[in-house]
């Protein structure tokens, strides 16, 4: 363990030294089989992660990116569709939209959970709309009930973005499920993280699957190596990063549990002095992805607990309808420029992450918080 008394924001070094041996050998096991693609390690997985889920049908790809544009073109989406998502989320999620064509139309957030407001939705439907893409953002769940029932009475697909909330629950449910696709990130920062990059595809349809599985795999026949039926693309999942995947899936409850009992104690110490923190829905179990907290003059606080060895981190400082790369794109709220999405504005001015993950003891979250509550204020609702 490190000497140093700093508390990162994410201790994957002391996750690592619980796993080093386990790992070692479930990477050992794909050397000595030599099957790098397509091999056993990665359908191991993925039963694995349907079983965890409690989905019928999903496929491991590359990443989580890969995922949402896999979804989205599966499900049909493409030029000329609109697609609602939160101006509040990491730009993945509107990269994916872009990526099979489509246009992002961004909308505010409920500023007590931080994801997606339903009523923005509802009022930002055209009939150019294809599609939502609900976040569960810092690993606590969007509003499904109010999501699925505009999606229904609209026709709209539903892709959950669950790259932040790996085993978070609505009604009693895993995300993920809950729509007609949900894509997960293995990013090694994730909750649950591959020593690279992979993600995964979960499909309600077995035929929408079935498009998912060919469109990672060169849109090839299945049973067949050179027969393609689609034009697909290259987005497999690689059996190294499926047995680090399967060594660490044992320990991800655990490690969620851990989550929860440390995010209960940054309650119980920031609530009461003022601070908003995120809110779940009742109806939702949350994994806490990340542990945010609003505060005033944020970037001096970060300075501040960062000189004394305390990482924290900001997600997000710019709201997706103000970054240049989608200048162009409409909000669906009459408007693009700042002041267009308060409350999005808002949370990206004034979050900040405080240390969380499943290695983080009681301790190092009682330093955290005696360091925030000596250099911090509650943000005002501005
Ligand atoms: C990490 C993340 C992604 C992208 O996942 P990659 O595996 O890095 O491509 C997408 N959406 C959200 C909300 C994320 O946090």
């Amino acid at each position: 363990m490190s000497t140093d008394a700093g508390i990162p924001l994410v201790n994957l070094r002391r996750q690592y030294a619980a796993l080093k041996d386990d790992v070692a050998a479930a990477i050992a096991a794909v050397l000595d089989s030599q099957q790098f693609i397509k091999g056993p390690a990665v359908r191991a997985f993925e039963a694995a992660w349907r079983e965890a889920l409690g989905a019928a049908h999903g496929s491991g790809c590359s990443n989580g990116t890969a995922a949402l544009s896999l979804a989205l073109q599966a499900l049909g989406v493409g030029p000329g569709d609109e697609v609602i998502t939160t101006a509040h989320t990491f730009i993945a999620t509107a990269e994916a939209i872009c990526h099979v064509g489509a246009t992002p139309v961004f909308v505010d957030i409920d500023p007590a959970s931080y994801a997606i407001d339903p009523a923005a939705v509802a009022a930002a439907v055209t009939p150019r709309t294809r599609a939502i893409i609900p976040v569960h953002l810092y690993g606590s769940a969007a509003d499904m009930d109010a999501i699925l029932e505009i999606a229904a009475r609209h026709g709209l697909a539903v892709v959950e973005d669950t790259a932040q909330a790996h085993l978070g629950r609505w009604r009693g449910k895993a995300l993920g499920t809950l729509g007609d696709a949900g894509t997960f990130s293995f990013y090694p920062g994730k909750n649950l993280g591959a020593y690279g990059d992979a993600g995964f595809v979960v499909a309600r349809d077995a035929a929408v699957a079935e498009t998912i599985e060919r469109l990672i795999d060169h849109g090839r026949q299945r049973g067949s190596k050179y027969l393609h039926d689609v034009v697909g693309q290259n987005q497999r999942m690689d059996d190294l990063q499926a047995a680090v995947l399967s060594v660490k899936l044992s320990h991800l409850g655990g490690w969620t549990g851990t989550r929860r009992s440390r995010a209960a104690r940054y309650d119980a110490r920031l609530k009461p002095a003022g601070f908003k923190v995120i809110e779940p829905p009742a109806a939702s179990e949350p994994v806490y992805h990340l542990y945010v907290v609003e505060v005033a003059d944020r970037d001096a606080v970060m300075a501040a607990l960062q000189a004394r060895g305390i990482g924290c981190g900001v997600h997000y400082p710019v709201p997706l309808h103000l970054q240049p790369a989608f200048a162009e794109m409409g909000t669906g709220q009459g408007g693009t420029g700042p002041g267009s999405l308060p409350r999005a504005e808002h949370a990206a001015d004034h979050v900040l992450s405080l240390p969380i993950c499943g290695a983080i003891t009681e301790d190092e979250v009682d330093r955290v918080c005696d360091a925030v509550l000596a250099v911090a204020r509650p943000a005002g609702r501005d």
